[in-house]
């Protein structure tokens, strides 16, 4: 179950949604760390992994 959407995650300072065209850059090879400018505060910020779309209570 894929679900994919155009934003690259959310901004860690407002957690508001990081859309795809305001990337940046991404660096590193292992572990991918993505620059964007965040549309809502405006600035540079390593937008964390898109929130779970669905909210289940599978624990
Ligand atoms: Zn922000």
């Amino acid at each position: 179950m894929t679900n994919e959407s155009s934003d690259l995650g959310t901004c860690p300072l407002c957690e508001s949604p990081v859309p795809a065209s305001q990337l940046l850059a991404v660096f590193g090879s292992t572990e991918r760390t993505t620059f964007a400018e965040c549309p809502a505060c405006g600035d540079i910020v390593a937008p964390t992994d898109a929130p779970l779309p669905e909210k289940s209570n599978k624990e």
